[in-house]
This record gives C-alpha cells, structure tokens and sequence, in this order.
C-alpha cells in the first residue's frame, strides 16, 4: 500500500533535511505527490495575544525570512516540486490539518524530538499534529547532535 500525497511540514532548520529525506523516500517508493508545508506562528500568538506594539513590520519579516528559506529548500530537493509548497500564518497542528484535508493529503511527515522530562509536559508539535489528525502521521525521530 503506498500513499498518494505525502505533506511534509518543515520547521526551516536544519533539523528539517532528514525528515524531507525520509519523506522522499516514501514517495520515491509509491510514487507518491510531495508538497511541503510551513507555518509561520503569529507573534502575537507567541507572547499570549496581548501586546502593547505594533508586530506586522516584524511579523512581515519573519514571513519573508521564510519564504526565502522555503525557496532554498526546494532548490535543495528538486524532487519535491512535484506537489506544492504552502507558507501561512496561523497555529501548525491547525493550519496543517486544513490543508491535509483540503489537499486530500494520506500522509502528514513531522520531525520527532522524542522529549522527555519537562519538555515532554510541555509537548511538541509532532504530538499536536498527531491528535484529530485527518490521516496517516508519519513522526520521524530526530537524533541530538551531540555539542562540540
Ligand atoms: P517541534 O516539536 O516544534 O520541535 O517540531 C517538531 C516537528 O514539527 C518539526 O520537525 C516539523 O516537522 C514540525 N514543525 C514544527 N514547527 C513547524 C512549523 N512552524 N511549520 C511546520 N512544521 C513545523
């Protein structure tokens, strides 16, 4: 059984080249449409919605900042040119979700930190992504390097 479409969200670090990897295997395999998706967290969102400044110059940034990234990343893999690549605003678990569903997408593909401890409490988005998920959800462990 091999799946259709295979969404890979990708965190635009450097953590996101073995999960892009794994997932282009995949879809190397079953022939599979391969898109990628990032999402770029309101910063309001980040510092609990209530602000006393003005964000969207800095907010703009970040989104431009990500769309470059986005843009090396499919210079780096050409093969992922075969689906689409989407960039939005909004909280990843939701904003993934929509598009899974809209994209009629049968794999979501996320990096896993495998967190334990405190960070564990206080969850990851692979977890989040997971729940209420609206497909397969492939978490592709993500291995410390240890610091030079
Ligand atoms: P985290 O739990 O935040 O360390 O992220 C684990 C994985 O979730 C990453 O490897 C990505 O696959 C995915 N992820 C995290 N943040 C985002 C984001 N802003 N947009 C899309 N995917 C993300």
């Amino acid at each position: 059984m091999s799946y259709e479409h295979i969404l890979v969200a990708v965190d635009l670090t450097e953590e996101c080249d073995p999960v892009i990897k794994k997932a282009m295997a995949l879809a190397l395999a079953g022939h599979s449409k391969l898109s990628l998706v990032h999402i770029v967290e309101p910063m309001a969102m980040a510092f609990g919605g209530d602000v006393p400044m003005d964000l969207s110059q800095l907010q703009q940034q970040q989104f431009d900042q990500a769309k470059e990234k986005l843009e090396a990343l499919k210079r780096k893999y050409p093969d992922v040119k075969t689906g689409d690549s989407h960039l939005t605003y909004g909280q990843p678990r939701q904003e993934i979700h929509n598009l899974a569903k809209e994209h009629h997408v049968d794999l979501i593909v996320v990096g896993s930190h495998g967190r334990h401890g405190l960070s564990l409490l206080l969850g990851s988005t692979a977890n989040d992504v997971l729940h209420g998920a609206p497909c397969d959800v492939l978490a592709v462990r993500l291995i410390k390097r240890p610091e030079k």
